[in-house]
């Protein structure tokens, strides 16, 4: 473990340097190649997050105001799943992939083997701050590598919580947590990794991307966007408004996945409306004060989209500065225009549009950064292939709001502004994995008529074998 962030710049910069020189020097050993050695990080992994359940959530509570109960859904049960999942699988993705080969290069067999990178970088987010640095950690080990994991300065508990378990329960020769900001981060950067997995907004991606390139690092961006939620009308309105507020009330709004707008046929779009602000009213009956958000910046960001909003309050609307607390709020027609349509909200205020058309509808999502996740409440399967099929987005979903995420046989990734690469399962397994080709050849045959000088006879037969 390496606890930098109170350091000074030059003592930080060589113990950063120490300490990707121990991992390297680790991973150059093979030991971190082995299956038994991986499944052994993965179990340490599943063992931090049950026995140390207590206190996650506790930091979690400190750092974010999050319920034990959510604690568990959003950042343990999530966490320990890809684990258990990884475990049990690792043996078979690790398996050789024979390939067949052409008929020129018989005698031979190719296939294709999966090679630990070496020593990767993971970048976590505030919001889901042990989810979001365990979960590429599970990647990061089952694939064979060792770790330097930077969780966020923003959830401060939860840095220092991790800092102190991982090296308790991992091997800490491989995995190395480092504490900081946005400047350490570029500083880690700097030092040049085998792949850097980050988590967080676009625009900090685009400097995670700079800082990579320097060292010509590969990067997975996992980035956020306006992931949309439309609606048709022969929806069930009960179980949709349901899900919907479920997912959106979650954090507090402040889930990559949530869905950032809805936008539903107008025939249905007031009665859903209403629905939606029961469900609200249900949910949150012990929350009345509203709901934490993670310091002033975001809530002064939050409270500025309210603020210029030219849209109607449906419900919610309250704000409390000094408690940091914003009551979840559904706006209907707000402008495209203003920041609320424009920027990812990430927070507990549903923008609401309605639509006439389909094709008004694909129109409007695809004028706009291609998002993390669509999703789509429809009875119709012809409206829901055409807006899966026609709508680009990191994944979608039916019938639901964000499940996907929780599902570790589908790559879980961004595309465009939402993000670049995948993780998850096997997905995360291969990200971070060389997939090395191999050709293995015999001594004999060994043809005279391939090699120089060519005959007329060699050039005819080369031409029609190869
Ligand atoms: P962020 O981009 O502000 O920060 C993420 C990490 O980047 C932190 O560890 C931070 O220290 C580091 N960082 C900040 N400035 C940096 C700089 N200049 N150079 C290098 N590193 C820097 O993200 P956030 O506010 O923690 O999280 C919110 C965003 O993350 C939202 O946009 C959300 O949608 C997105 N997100 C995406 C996913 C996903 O899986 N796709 C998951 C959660 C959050």
């Amino acid at each position: 473990m390496t606890r930098t962030n109170k350091a000074p710049v030059a003592a930080l910069g060589q113990d950063m340097s120490e300490t990707v020189a121990r991992l390297r020097r680790t991973h150059a050993t093979g030991r971190t190649r082995d299956v038994d050695w991986r499944i052994a990080q993965l179990r340490g992994i599943e063992r931090l997050v049950d026995e140390r359940e207590a206190e996650i959530a506790d930091a979690l509570a400190a750092d974010l105001g999050r319920s034990p109960q959510e604690a568990w859904l959003g950042d343990i049960a999530s966490t320990k799943g890809e684990a258990v999942f990884a475990r049990k699988n690792l043996r078979k993705w690790m398996r050789k992939q024979s390939q067949r080969l052409p008929l020129n290069q018989y005698p031979g067999s190719g296939w294709v083997q999966f090679e630990p990178l070496g020593t990767v970088l993971i970048i976590g987010p505030w919001n889901y701050p042990v989810y979001l640095s365990l979960g590429p950690l599970v990647a990061a080990v089952a694939a064979g590598n060792c770790a330097v994991v930077k969780p966020s300065e923003l959830a401060p508990a939860t840095s220092a919580l991790l800092a102190r378990l991982i090296p308790e329960y991992l091997d800490s020769e491989a995995v190395a947590v480092v504490e900081g900001d946005g400047s350490v981060t570029q500083q880690l950067l700097a030092q040049g990794f085998d792949h850097a997995l980050f988590t967080g907004g676009t625009e900090i991606g685009k400097k995670i991307m700079a800082g990579a390139a320097e060292q010509l690092t590969p990067v997975t961006l996992e980035l956020g966007g306006k992931s949309p939620v439309i609606v048709t009308a022969d929806a069930d309105l009960d179980v949709t408004a349901r899900r919907i507020a479920w997912v959106k009330l979650m954090n507090s709004g402040q889930t990559c996945i949530a869905p950032d707008y809805l936008i539903a046929e107008r025939s249905i779009r007031d009665a859903l409306v209403d629905k939606i602000a029961a469900c609200i009213d249900k949910f949150r009956s012990d929350q009345v004060g509203g709901l934490r958000i993670v310091n002033e910046r975001q809530f002064d960001r939050l409270a500025g989209y309210l603020k210029e909003t030219s849209g109607r309050i449906a419900t919610g609307g309250a704000t409390d500065r000094s408690r940091l607390t914003i009551a979840p709020t559904v706006v209907v027609d707000p402008d495209p225009a203003e920041s609320l349509m424009q920027e990812e909200v990430f927070g507990p205020i549903l923008p609401v549009l309605a639509f006439d058309t389909l094709d008004e509808v694909i129109g409007f999502v695809n004028g706009r950064p291609k998002p993390l996740a669509t999703y789509i409440f429809t009875r119709s399967r012809a409206a829901r292939t055409r807006l899966i099929d026609e709508i680009p987005s990191g994944g979608a979903v039916v019938n639901h709001v964000a499940m996907h995420c929780l599902v570790p046989q589908l790559p879980f990734g961004g595309v465009g502004a939402s993000g670049m690469g995948a993780y998850h399962g096997r997905w995360g397994f291969e990200a971070l994995s060389h997939r090395k080709a191999v050709l293995a050849k015999t001594f004999k045959p060994d043809l005279a008529l391939v090699y120089p000088p060519y005959s007329g006879l060699a050039l005819k037969i080369m031409r029609k074998v190869f």
